[in-house]
């Protein structure tokens, strides 16, 4: 019998970077199951406050279908509470946030005194045509959350996960005309980020165009290179 192999360490607080559609979410799967660690998806948490019609959920669910981002304050009180449990004391993955300089900056100081250090950001770099294609080819499991696309990554029976049988959906905001919404959001509000974090000497950019397994072995690659040196 073979002894399972001991789990590698995140520790700290690991950020996935990048626009709509950039292959965040299923990278984000993968490492946080390598890892052990918990995927915190901002977009995730909040489509689960709209869905139990929570007071938050009905505050962001307009500002969602619009493409636009949910203020600073909502989110950020969801973050902290949610790196407070137990869960996420060896480290956690973001997918999704922080998307403006504000939450950024709020995260530094949400780190600071939760006694972690500083993040490590990997940034997913992909050209517009190819965002587009990859959103509105998106569908997810309603089950499971795991994410397919109808013209790269479709399921072996349409309409249906591989894993678990469960229906794949069409989110509402990966409709074309809430795209634009969305990746001008991006360019406007999140962009800035990269130079931020760049100045901070924790950015590490991928190119997130290629395919799932090649992009995952970039990951892969940065995250072996990061334990190294720390
Ligand atoms: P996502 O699933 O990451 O594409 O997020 C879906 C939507 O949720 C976004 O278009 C925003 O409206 C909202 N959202 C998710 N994360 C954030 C965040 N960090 N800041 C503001 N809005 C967010």
């Amino acid at each position: 019998m073979g002894v399972a192999p001991a789990r590698k360490a995140l520790g700290r607080a690991l950020i996935f970077l990048g626009p709509p559609g950039a292959g965040k979410g299923t990278q984000a799967k993968r490492v946080a199951s390598q890892y052990g660690v918990p995927h915190l998806s901002t977009g995730d948490m909040l489509r689960e406050h709209v869905a139990q019609g929570t007071e938050l959920g009905g505050r962001a669910k307009p500002i969602m279908d619009g493409g636009g981002l949910v203020p600073d304050e909502i989110v950020l009180g969801m973050v902290e509470e949610r790196i407070s449990r137990p869960d996420c004391e060896g480290g956690f993955i973001f997918d999704g946030f922080p998307r403006t300089l504000a939450q950024a900056e709020a995260l530094n100081r949400i780190l600071d005194r939760q006694e972690f250090g500083r993040p490590a950001v990997i940034y997913f770099r992909v050209a517009d045509d190819v965002l587009i294609r990859r959103l509105t080819g998106r569908r997810t499991c309603k089950l499971g959350g795991e994410i397919y696309n109808i013209y790269n990554h479709p399921p072996r029976v349409d309409g249906r996960c591989d894993n678990d049988g469960g229906e794949l959906i069409q989110r509402p905001d990966d409709r074309p005309e809430v795209i634009k919404e969305r990746l001008a959001a991006f360019e406007k509000q999140t962009m800035p980020l990269v130079g931020y974090y760049e100045a901070l000497g924790v950015l590490e950019p991928v190119d997130g165009a290629a395919g799932i397994s090649d992009v995952a072995r970039s990951v892969a690659g940065i995250l072996s290179r990061i334990e190294a040196i720390n």
